[in-house]
Formats: C-alpha cells, sequence, structure tokens
C-alpha cells in the first residue's frame, strides 16, 4: 500500500498482521511516527473536503464547509493559507494626506517593503528634528543673550518658555504626521495569512479608527495614525476563516459580501459617536478567499446573498462524522496521536498499548459499527489529558493506564451529570435493581451525546368511566400515546381485557428528565403496561432498551453501548437490548463481567426475560409468540 501519504515512507508495516489494532503498523511508540510537514497531510480521513482545498487554493475560490464541530474546518482552513503563494503577499500603508486629514491615504507594496519605508521615514523625521532642535537652541541661545544684554530678567523668562513650548510642539507635530503607519506586515509571514474572526464584532472584522480624546489643540494624534486593520484586510492574499458564519450580525455580513465583491474596503472608525467615525480611509485591498463554516443551521440562517456569493463563486462541502474503520486508518490515527503530542510539545509519546486503547475509543465513540470516530478535536483532548497525567508522574511514555484514567477524567458534562444524577439517585434508593415490582420497568436513555441512563418507567392501568385515556405529562405523552397505540394492537390479539377502555397512567419514577429520547423507550414503556395490566411483576434486575413497532418486533435504537454501561453501574444484572443493536455493542471491559446482554428481536422475548412469577408469565409468553406469530405472518403476506 501507498503508504508514503497516509504514514510515512520508512515506516514498517507487517503485512501479515493489519487486522491489529494498530493497522499492523511496527512501532514501540508514537516517537516512530513521522509527522507530515503541511497541515493539509495531517488531516485525517475528510478526504472530499481535502480535495476541495487543494482545489479551491489553486482556483483561489471560497469554500463553505459544514459540519460538526471538531472535525477540522479551521485545520483545513489554515492548511489553505499554506498553498497560497507566498510571493503576492504585500503589506499595506496609511499616509496622512495633507489635503484632507480625515481620508488618510494607502499605498500597496510588496511584503517586507512596508516596514523599510516606516524605517526610512522615521530616520528623516529623526534628521528633521535634530536639525530643528538644533535651530531652536541658536533662536534661544540669541534670545537669551539679548535678555541679558538689556538686563530684562522677566522678559527673559518668559520669551524662553514661549519658545521652548512653540519648537517642541510643532517639531513633534510636524514629524509625527509624515510617518506612516503600518496597517498590514507580512514581513515575518511564511506562508499567506490565516485570519479566523469567528465571533469577531465589527471592528475586528472591518477595520477600525480609534477614538481620539484630544481632538484639537495640537496635542491630537494624526488620523492615519489611530487606523487599524479589520481580519479583511489583514487576510488579503491569504485565507479569512469564518466559524458559526450565521452568528456574524447582518450588517456585518452584507459588509463581508461588499469586501468580497470589490477586492478593497475603506477602514472607518465604528462607533457612530467616536471622532474616529470622521475617518474614512481610501479603500485598504480585500483580496483574500473567504471558507466559512457551521452546522447545518449556519446554512439556513446565513446572509442568502452572501451564500449565494460563495456557492456561486466557490465549493460547498460537508465533513464526515465518522469514517471507515480499515488498517489504514488506524495507522493515520496513530499518526494523528503523534501529531497533537508534537504539537503539545511537552506530552510523553505514547507507547503500543496506549495508541491501541485510543483506536477503540475512536471505535467506540463512531457509534457506528466498523467505523471511526472524526470528531478529532475530543479525541486530541483525550489524548492531552492522558498526556498530562503521564507527565504529572514523570513518566517516559503514556501508557494505556493513563489513557484509561484520563477517560474518566474528561468526561462531557452529560456524563458528569449523568453520574451525578446516578449518584444522586442511589442516595434517594429510587433504583430498585432487585426484587420484582408490578408495572415498573427500568428503561434506559441517553443523556445528551454520549451518557447513559437508567430511567424507570411506571405504568398502572384503571378502568375508565368513558374512553380510556393514556395519561401522563409533557413530552412523555406523546411518547406515551405511541408506544400504548402498539402495545394495544398486539394485546387485542391474546389479551380479553381491552386496552382502550381504559384509563392508562404513564410516568417516570424521576420526574424533571430531559434528552429522553422517545422511540427507545416504547418497549419499556409496553413491558411496564402489559404488567400492570396483566398483574404480573417485573424482575427489576433488568434494564431494557428498544424500539416497538405494531407487530411486536423490537427495532434498533441509538447509544447502546452507552445505556449498558449505565445498567451497569447501576447494579443491573441483565440487559434487554435490540438484536440488531448487537454489532454496535462497544462496552468497555470492565463491564463484561458485570452485567449479561442478551439480544432480542421480538416482545415476546422481552417479556419472557423480564417477567417474574412462572405460571402466569409462561402462559402470557406463551399466547403472545402464538398470536404475534400470526400477526407476523399475516403482516408479512400483506
Ligand atoms: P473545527 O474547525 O471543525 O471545529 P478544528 O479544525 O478547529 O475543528 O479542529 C481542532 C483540532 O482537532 C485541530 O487543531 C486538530 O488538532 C484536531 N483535528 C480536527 N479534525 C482533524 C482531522 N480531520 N485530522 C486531524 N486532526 C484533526
Amino acid at each position: 500500500p501507498d503508504l508514503g501519504r497516509d504514514v510515512s515512507a520508512d515506516m514498517v508495516v507487517d503485512e501479515d498482521s493489519t487486522d491489529d489494532l494498530l493497522g499492523g503498523l511496527q512501532i514501540d511508540s508514537t516517537a516512530d511516527i513521522e509527522v507530515p510537514d503541511r497541515l493539509v497531510d495531517q488531516v485525517i480521513g475528510q478526504d472530499h473536503a481535502r480535495d476541495i482545498i487543494l482545489k479551491a487554493a489553486k482556483q483561489r475560490r471560497h469554500v463553505m464547509m459544514i459540519g460538526s464541530p471538531g472535525t477540522g474546518k479551521s485545520m483545513l482552513a489554515k492548511a489553505m493559507s499554506q498553498l497560497l503563494p507566498r510571493e503576492e503577499l504585500q503589506d499595506v500603508l496609511v499616509y496622512h494626506n495633507p489635503d484632507d486629514g480625515n481620508e488618510p491615504k494607502i499605498r500597496t507594496v510588496p511584503a517586507g517593503k512596508g516596514e523599510q519605508i516606516v524605517e526610512a521615514h522615521k530616520e528623516e523625521a529623526r534628521k528633521r528634528n535634530q536639525m530643528r532642535s538644533f535651530l531652536m537652541w541658536i533662536i534661544i541661545a540669541i534670545v537669551l543673550g539679548y535678555a541679558l544684554l538689556i538686563e530684562q530678567t522677566v522678559l527673559l523668562g518668559i520669551l524662553a518658555a514661549g519658545v521652548i513650548y512653540l519648537a517642541f510642539r510643532y517639531s513633534s507635530r510636524g514629524s509625527d504626521a509624515m510617518i506612516p503607519n503600518l496597517l498590514v506586515n507580512n514581513a515575518d509571514h511564511q506562508t499567506a495569512p490565516f485570519e479566523d474572526a469567528t465571533g469577531a464584532h465589527a471592528g475586528a472584522l472591518l477595520g477600525d479608527v480609534r477614538h481620539d480624546p484630544f481632538q484639537s489643540g495640537g496635542m491630537e494624534t494624526p488620523s492615519h495614525d489611530r487606523v487599524e486593520a479589520g481580519a479583511i484586510h489583514k487576510s488579503n492574499k491569504g485565507v479569512l476563516f469564518v466559524d458559526e458564519i450565521n452568528t456574524l450580525d447582518i450588517r456585518s455580513q452584507q459588509k463581508l459580501m461588499t469586501a468580497i465583491q470589490e477586492g478593497e474596503f475603506s477602514i472607518t472608525g465604528q462607533s457612530e459617536r467616536s471622532s474616529g467615525a470622521m475617518v474614512q480611509t481610501e479603500p485598504v485591498p480585500t483580496d483574500f478567499v473567504m471558507v466559512a463554516a457551521g452546522n447545518m443551521d449556519a446554512m439556513e440562517n446565513m446572509h442568502p446573498a452572501l451564500r449565494s456569493r460563495i456557492k456561486g463563486y466557490g465549493y460547498e462541502v460537508y465533513m464526515d462524522d465518522t469514517i471507515e474503520d480499515t488498517p489504514e486508518m488506524r495507522r493515520k490515527y496513530a499518526r494523528f496521536i503523534a501529531q497533537e503530542v508534537e504539537k503539545d510539545g511537552r506530552l510523553p509519546h505514547f507507547d503500543r498499548e496506549a495508541v491501541e486503547e485510543l483506536i477503540l475509543e475512536a471505535q467506540r465513540r463512531a457509534g457506528r459499527k466498523g467505523h471511526l470516530t472524526l470528531e478529532m478535536r475530543n479525541l486530541g483532548g483525550l489524548v492531552r489529558v492522558a498526556g498530562d497525567i503521564a507527565r504529572a508522574e514523570d513518566a517516559e511514555f503514556t501508557t494505556r493506564d493513563h489513557v484509561l484514567r484520563a477517560k474518566r477524567r474528561s468526561r462531557s458534562i452529560e456524563q458528569q451529570l449523568a453520574d451525578e444524577y446516578i449518584e444522586r439517585r442511589k442516595d434517594y434508593d429510587m433504583t430498585v435493581a432487585e426484587g420484582d415490582v408490578v408495572g415498573r420497568v427500568n428503561g434506559l436513555a441517553v443523556m445528551g451525546q454520549d451518557s447513559g441512563v437508567v430511567m424507570p418507567v411506571m405504568a398502572e392501568v384503571a378502568p375508565s368511566q368513558g374512553p380510556g385515556e393514556v395519561i401522563a405529562t409533557g413530552k412523555l405523552k406523546e411518547m406515551a400515546q405511541e408506544a400504548v397505540m402498539n402495545v394495544s394492537a398486539i394485546l387485542k390479539k391474546f389479551s380479553d381485557e381491552d386496552i382502550t377502555k381504559k384509563d392508562i397512567h404513564i410516568q417516570y419514577v424521576q420526574a424533571g428528565q430531559q434528552g429522553v429520547d422517545g422511540d427507545s423507550a416504547s418497549v419499556t414503556m409496553a413491558t411496564a403496561v402489559i404488567s400492570a395490566l396483566e398483574n404480573i411483576p417485573v424482575d427489576q434486575s433488568v434494564a431494557m432498551t428498544g424500539s416497538l413497532s405494531v407487530r411486536g418486533d423490537v427495532l434498533p435504537v441509538g447509544g447502546v453501548t452507552y445505556k449498558i454501561e449505565a445498567a451497569a453501574k447501576a447494579g443491573m444484572d441483565r440487559v434487554i437490548i435490540p438484536a440488531a443493536n448487537q454489532q454496535d455493542v462497544m462496552i468497555e471491559d470492565e463491564y463484561k463481567d458485570q452485567i449479561e446482554i442478551i439480544p432480542v428481536s421480538h416482545i415476546s422475548e422481552v417479556l419472557d426475560v423480564a417477567l417474574a412469577g412462572e405460571p402466569e408469565k409462561d402462559s402470557l409468553v406463551d399466547r403472545l409468540k402464538n398470536i404475534t406469530g400470526q400477526a407476523l405472518e399475516s403482516g408479512s403476506g400483506s
């Protein structure tokens, strides 16, 4: 395979062991991995976006990147600036305009020239000042001499003070006004500029003219000296990156568009009542390539004209959230760790097992069979925390143990909340992990993106005066109604009880829970309702998740790994998951001995596992099997 690009030419890959976690990479630690120089070669995955960036850099086109945070949008924008030609860079100078002090003049020179010009002017001003002060001293000497001659001490003092004041004032003003202000300086830039204007206020984006508290009276700073460049000017001939483009206020978006269209933009004071607002420079070049970024919302909320401008004159590209898990990708992930370690500069390199653990984590976080996560910023965070722990211990290498500890430490806010929630509930003893209870089921939910939590559901069935009702509050009501509808379709077929004539109360045992994804609770609710209806208790050492079809099939849900881990943490013995989710289970080793995972594909199997109380249960499950078996067949026949 072509490893020249993905890892490095002299890296040894064992062709027979490419199935291992490192994709056959023969290294002792990440210190053995060479990191490519160019940023664009350091990007992991995102092949499509990378190709677009390469192309757009050549053609100087704008790019719009849509995708999750931390997938490499700003990294690619920066990479693009490294690909633009350095020769074209310019310095920009602002000069005093003798005809109109409020309209400073702009001059553009090749990069590096700006500093020289300013130096030359300073030198000249220095000489002029020397000359002036020389003349001044001569005048003072003459006046002094004369006053002494005619023996007039009072006149002497007044004259001397006046002359000194005038001379100083004149000389300093005159020379400042002559020295240009170096607005944009590219002298030390090895690559084209990269300006990140994410969240920039108007002044930082469009440039500004500072307020002058001494507007007159000889103390003022000349207006050209108060001019400040904005990101649109500093990024001239380079890349202007704006993330969360939709959060930029509409006026700024409009002005940004003007800058793109005209290729130049005058600088004026941004705050209306400041003296800077009177000043407006000649146009300053803004010949940048724009890389705008955001999530899907950003597309909808950004200024339509700006969007069509980018679309019409550039590219739009989606960022991937995950990538297929191949030996080549695993080798690149190893290189990613090397990159992050080198970027930080202080972390010990990762040994083999530590790299393996991180690749396992990338699998886990992908939440998708056979894929690795591309949310690299978060993964990089884990690398840093692990490395920091190793460094604090003066370890030579970061090891698997450091990574495991880092994982515990660098938990997301949601995970921390979930942990605390579990802890708190343990205090109040709300989680029941043993015994049998009618109508109570330990459901599982995901909080945020990556935290599981046990959510017990209670159902109660009561005869109704009128037509039956599903009674629940808030968001739960919608979910419950749907679940009950499905359950009633199944129940009708095997039970004499007509559920539509009953009131069904459903509630979470712990109120006030947010972020529960409804579908994945429908198996839980169905089980609770059936238990309540048939008066058969549920085994509380069982937790479950799954979505239920009208025919009783258990359908896959999201977040199974986190849910299983939550069940194990809460002390459950068994957990029921949809069989279709079996391949998504990537729980950490420590949980494997704690909990038994039971994959199911039908509600009858759920009840078989979850219900307690043998004779009633068996007959119920049998009936259910029979009837839903028929239902299945008739269903598939129609
Ligand atoms: P975004 O702009 O999409 O929010 P960034 O480009 O700022 O994300 O990513 C933050 C950091 O995460 C980068 O500096 C880099 O270290 C790492 N990173 C993100 N995406 C990638 C990637 N695709 N390949 C390698 N490193 C990445």
